[in-house]
């Protein structure tokens, strides 16, 4: 293969063969399903790593998502309140309940959910049944003041962390700030089991019933009995064991990450029309992924640019397109930032923005290449 020309990702899986060691074990104990010691102790490396006291393995970041809103006993036609910035399945699985999801708007400093927003969906809505925040490409949200407003009126806050594990705000870990939190091991995330989830809480009878209602909802008997709908959401005992293998290199992937970050920074700070994603001062980025948005009246757009990195064999993919734009959630209610004038801040870095190849793997001149292109498109 030409190496100048290597496809570039935007994040793909990193191994680093520990995770084989792991599931040699399960194969030779014979613990292929459905739990297993790798589920265990996955559960409890995640948990003493974030912080957070319990941890309920799943299949999936969305299976988490949609178990949090089981957990506080989300009812047909109630409220939550979400980013509007994010990827689907934060939203999917209130639809799920047939419950309302009511969008929230981006602010500009950190992409995330706007306090601002906030309040104003309280004076609309004042009984939602949750409030899930995303920290959006892995840079923390304003969870202080976030959390201020969902304590004044006592609601829930979910944070669905798929993207930011290994982020902090004030040194501690997205995830661990709301009465829940979930994690994705999407092939695409910063560590990944194939395709895996964590819910997180410091309420250890939340896990345990997380943990029943991933298992079918069986009740203690020794006939099958069931007093509850059940889900097969629970991660295998292999998945678990490549998650055991990657939290090895969690740190390490967030370390390269923020380099590839600081990079890409450095040599387009020249540009004067592209500007790097925020962070968050008070926080700790994960830098999953590093985006750019073009500011001003350029006739640069994101479209030519994306176009002109896939001509050279780079991935490159579109901000999330908010989810009050989307068709499937038309009519749903969305709160706009204060001051943005025309577009909802959401809507404005989706039509100016995308993500660029943050993999791992990735070498410096792999990401020259990328500048370049960026560059002769100025
Ligand atoms: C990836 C992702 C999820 C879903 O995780 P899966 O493990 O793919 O189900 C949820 N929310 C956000 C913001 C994500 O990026």
């Amino acid at each position: 293969m030409k190496q100048e020309n290597k496809r570039l990702y935007l994040s793909s899986p990193t191994m680093n063969g520990r995770e084989q060691e792991y599931i040699k074990e399960a194969f030779d104990t014979n613990w292929v399903a459905p739990l297993g010691k790798n589920v265990d102790e996955f559960e409890r490396e995640l948990a003493r790593f974030v912080g957070s006291s319990h941890a309920a393995a799943l299949s999936s970041g969305t299976a988490a998502v949609h178990l949090s809103l089981k957990l506080l006993n989300l009812q047909i036609g109630d409220v939550v309140f979400v980013s509007s910035l994010t990827f689907s399945a934060s939203c999917n699985p209130i639809a799920y309940e047939k419950a309302i999801p009511v969008f929230i708007d981006s602010e500009p400093d950190t992409w995330n959910m706007s306090p601002e927003a906030l309040r104003e969906a309280f004076r609309k809505y004042p009984n939602p049944k949750a409030v899930i925040l995303v920290h959006l490409y892995g840079t923390p949200a304003k969870l202080e003041e976030i959390m201020a407003i969902c304590e004044e009126h006592n609601v829930p806050l979910i944070e669905d962390a798929a993207e930011s594990l290994s982020a902090t705000y004030k040194g501690k870990h997205t995830g661990t700030f709301g009465k829940m939190g979930i994690y994705s091991f999407n092939g695409n995330k910063i560590i990944t089991t194939s395709g895996g989830g964590m819910l997180v809480s410091d309420d250890e009878e939340l896990i345990r019933k997380a943990r029943f209602l991933s298992t079918q909802s069986r009740d203690p008997a020794r006939h099958y009995q069931h007093s509850e709908i059940g889900y097969n959401y629970r991660m295998s005992n292999i998945l678990a064991g490549i998650g055991r293998g990657q939290m090895t290199c969690l740190l390490e992937h967030k370390e390269k990450k923020n380099e590839i970050y600081q990079y890409y920074k450095k040599h387009l700070s020249g540009l004067e029309s592209v500007t790097m994603n925020p962070m968050n001062p008070d926080g700790d980025a994960n830098n999953w992924l590093s985006c750019i948005t073009i500011e001003g009246a350029s006739s640069v757009t994101p479209d030519l640019l994306m176009d002109a990195m896939e001509a050279e064999n780079m991935e490159a993919r579109p901000i999330w397109k908010p989810m009050h734009l989307q068709p499937v959630f038309t009519g749903c209610d969305f709160f706009k930032h204060p001051d943005c004038n025309g577009n909802s801040v959401s809507e404005s870095i989706f039509k100016r923005g995308f993500c660029l190849p943050s993999d791992v793997k990735n070498t410096t001149e792999d990401m020259d290449r990328v500048i370049a292109v960026i560059k002769q498109a100025f």
